[in-house]
């Protein structure tokens, strides 16, 4: 074995922006591939790294350590994957270590952590130490802990004058020992029991009980010993008596857990139809495209209910024969049971489900299933753009539209945007497709960047629902309070449950009341640590924050002027349900937000209710909006359009559109004709009005105008830099330096304001969360290059200025949502 030292070069899950660099134990034979899986030592603790390959230069300052250990190939990274997760690090400016951890299946990691103990010799120690003294608080802490010990960051922790040097100290004098407790990751594999035959020996005299056994085993071949346990009353003594002769065998095996599959059977839909003429038009495209084997995206603008997901089917089973495999994203986990019943019903090619409404231990498995080339189409949300599939011929992105594509906390990314790099880097073809296409989508498509397909019509040439916009400014209610339905509406849900049809109600809002205003005083309730009014919940009868949960009691009376006189202004699909209980006493409603759906399986169940006929009437939030197939609903209600108008975001106006068109797209979707209502204050906007026309090409001329005068995507690109801390001292201070940095950069280069435009430091629109003060800055570029260049130079000189601690910086690039 050659004595030169040996060097990789190792991502850690930290929120840094750097990579480290570890020495190849000798008696390794071989370097660690990149992608693989490594222990690694780091300060105190022990971590799981990714190895990127052979380190290029070596750190000068600091001891390079030895990797602990190498972790087993079954989770790592292939090289192609690993390829475009170090893309989308570099693009999106996120920790390498961190996007590449995303990609994994959580519940995998292997850490550690530093125990401290007390030795015999402390506790002798302790008998004679000074008791005031700093090292005998110490060691009393520890003695509590007795064998066990204490984690040493708690320990320190605990103190506050700090206690690393008495530490050091106390370990020296052998008073505490140090251990290192590994952590083994919380999910694995499951292997279960399985019973075969072994060659069968003549002349050994068996029972009845251990003949009829062996006749099962004997056709049965292999089986899991529990099902033989249902099978036979006596299968443990039997199978134990067979073990002795010598007859059978126990052998282990990995078992794949089985996500549940509640409430599919009301999916799986008859025998394949005949294409329409369009869909027919759209799939002979797409599938030259599968043909030649190349990179190709395309936009499928289908209006709702014309049949999108027969086209994805049919594109996917199509890939799937040519030897590719395939990737479906779906923006919701609600929709991904729908889905996958679709599929189990019209493909034999097995399949895997990745999402986050899976267990841990579900989702490795599924992942695993995936990684070992057993699935060859995967459906699942965001994150499955990071499944490890490895020869992709087909990425669809159903409802691409859809906000949720973009992930917003730890790790941010668009994995629609994800979605066309990987199918570049794999060949394959990518088709986006939505009734509601994004304007960056739809201008793509106009600019030649991709194929646009349509779909323009709906099946069997039903008609798109007739809408009607009903103006709340003219309704009158009593008192002061707004009533929440406005009569055409009201009178047309009683109409159509009356029938025995089915009706959506939409209110983009969770909670009973939107917020409480003392109509004598005008007192409301907001949330000290987030600058938002708190919402009401009726069944606890509290207030609550909606970012930050903080929670008070209702009171009778107005904690400032005692009025007793409260209007509830606004509402959220509770009140909206309660209202409706009200309304149509003898009706059952069914409400579907974030609250009734935090249950494992909850939206399947509502879906089903719905499907067989048992609840006519869903109350929900946007949940309600995408994708379901309800044929029997007739009648869509949107009890407040303004909601989404309102917000503090240049999407404003998009996202209603969007929104208005997809509920809308609920109804009528059967032999029925449907109808829909949209409630607003603010009837003549154009993004309801268009939303009323159902004319997708006016409103994307009208909204792409506005966003070229105010230069917005797809007009340029954005950088938005997000600064948090708890101290406005501290966080003004970062500001002003940001600013300066920033000045000074267009000041040393006057051309830079040709392309770049720095907004801010402002404070967020949510100017406080959870207790912490929020600042941002926007960064716009005409084009990528420029812009990110200045980011990344930015984003160094900032570490700069402040090393280390203080405020936490998040980098969002492509912004979605800006609150
Ligand atoms: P979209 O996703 O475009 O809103 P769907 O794919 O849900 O529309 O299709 C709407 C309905 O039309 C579904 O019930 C589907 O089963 C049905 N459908 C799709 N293609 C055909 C076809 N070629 N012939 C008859 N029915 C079809
Ligand atoms: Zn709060
Ligand atoms: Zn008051």
């Amino acid at each position: 074995m050659s004595s030169t030292k040996r060097y990789i070069e190792v991502a850690l899950p930290l929120p840094v922006r750097k990579t480290f660099t570890y020495e190849v134990p000798q008696d390794l034979e071989e370097a660690p591939s990149p992608g693989r899986r490594v222990l690694v030592p780091l300060g105190r603790r022990l971590l799981t790294g990714f190895v990127l390959g052979p380190a290029l230069t070596l750190p000068t300052h600091a001891t390079i350590l030895p990797i602990r250990e190498v972790l087993p190939e079954e989770v790592s990274l292939s090289p192609k994957l690993l390829k475009f997760l170090l893309w989308t690090s570099a693009y999106y400016l996120q920790p390498v270590g961190e996007v590449l951890k995303t990609s994994l299946p959580a519940g995998t990691q292997t850490r550690s952590k530093e125990t401290i103990f007390l030795t015999e010799k402390g506790a002798e120690a302790l008998k004679i130490l000074e008791p005031e003294s700093m090292e005998k608080r110490v060691l009393d802490e520890l003695a509590l802990k007795g064998e066990e010990g204490m984690n040493s960051s708690s320990l320190i922790r605990k103190f506050t004058p700090p206690i690393r040097g008495i530490l050091a100290k106390i370990q020296k004098k052998g008073w505490a020992g140090k251990k290192e407790d590994l952590q083994r990751p919380p999910v694995r594999e499951k292997k279960i029991n399985w019973v075969r035959l072994r060659p069968s020996q003549e002349g050994i005299r068996l029972t009845g009980r251990q003949r009829e056994v062996v006749t099962f085993l004997q056709t049965a071949q292999e089986v899991p010993v529990a099902e033989l346990k249902t099978r036979f009353k006596n299968a443990p003594g039997v199978l134990a008596k067979l073990k002795t002769h010598g007859l059978a065998e126990i052998f282990s095996r990995e078992a794949f857990r089985q996500p549940s599959k509640d409430g599919l059977e009301d999916w799986i839909d008859g025998p394949p139809f005949l294409l329409t003429e369009d869909q027919n038009r759209v799939l002979l495209e797409i599938f030259a495209a599968l043909e030649s084997g190349k990179y190709q995206p395309f936009l499928l603008h289908g209006v709702t209910g014309s049949g999108k997901t027969e086209v994805y089917l049919r594109a996917i089973d199509k890939a799937l024969s040519r030897g590719r495999q395939a990737l479906l994203l779906v923006p919701e986990i609600s929709l991904t049971g729908q889905l996958v019943a679709y599929f189990r019903g019209r493909t034999s090619h097995p399949m895997a489900v990745l999402h986050s409404g899976l267990s841990a231990g579900e989702r490795y498995d599924e992942w695993r299933k995936v990684k070992k080339g057993l699935a060859r189409l995967v459906i699942g949300a965001r994150s499955a753009i990071f499944a490890p599939l490895e020869s992709l011929g087909i990425i669809i992105v159903d409802e691409e539209h859809d906000p949720s594509y973009k992930q917003d906390d730890k790790v941010r990314y668009h994995a629609r945007d994800l979605a066309l790099v990987r199918g570049k880097m794999e060949d394959a073809v990518v088709i986006l497709g939505s009734a509601t296409p994004s304007l960056e989508s739809y201008y793509n498509a106009r600019e030649g960047k991709f194929r646009l397909l349509s779909l323009p019509t709906r099946i069997d040439g039903r008609p798109l629902p007739e809408i009607q916009v009903l103006d709340m400014r003219l309704e009158q209610g009593e008192g002061r309070e707004k009533p929440l339905f406005s009569r055409p509406l009201r009178e047309a849900l009683g109409e159509t449950i009356g029938r025995g049809e089915q009706a959506f109600l939409f209110l983009n809002r969770r909670g009973f009341s939107t917020f409480v205003l003392c109509r004598d005083c005008g007192f409301t309730y907001r949330c000290p640590n987030c600058s938002v009014s708190l919402i009401y919940h009726l069944p606890d009868r509290t207030f609550r924050c909606h970012y930050c949960d903080h929670t008070l009691y209702a009171a009778d009376r107005c904690p400032q002027c005692a009025s007793s006189s409260f209007l509830l202004y606004g509402s959220g699909t509770q009140r909206l349900e309660e209202e409706i209980k009200k309304m149509l006493p003898r009706v059952p409603v069914t409400r579907m937000d974030r609250d009734t759906t935090t249950r494992k399986g909850s939206h399947q169940k509502i879906l089903g209710q719905l499907r067989r006929g048992e609840v006519n009437l869903l109350v929900g939030t946007q949940m309600i909006t995408k994708g379901h197939d309800l044929p029997r609903v007739t009648l869509v209600g949107v009890l407040a359009a303004d909601l989404s108008l309102n917000l503090p975001d240049f999407r404003a106006g998009e996202r209603t559109f969007q929104l208005l068109t997809q509920v809308a797209g609920r109804a009528g979707r059967g032999d029925l004709p449907g109808k829909v209502f949209i409630q607003s204050f603010n009837p003549n906007h154009y993004s309801i009005q268009m939303a009323r026309e159902q004319d997708y090409a006016a409103f994307f001329e009208r909204e792409a105008q506005i966003r070229q005068e105010m230069s917005y995507p797809p007009f340029c690109r954005l950088v938005n830099l997000r600064f948090e801390d708890n101290s406005e001292k501290r966080i003004t201070r970062f500001s002003q330096t940001l600013e300066d940095l920033v000045r000074r950069r267009f000041k040393e280069d006057p051309k830079l304001g040709e392309r770049l435009e720095a907004l801010g430091p402002a404070m967020a629109p949510l100017g406080k969360l959870k207790g912490r003060h929020r600042y941002q800055m926007l960064l716009k570029g005409k084009g990528w290059r420029s812009l990110h260049d200045f980011v990344e130079k930015l984003l160094a000189e900032i570490e700069a200025e402040f090393p280390r601690r203080g405020v936490k910086l998040t980098v969002d690039v492509d912004p979605v949502h800006m609150l």
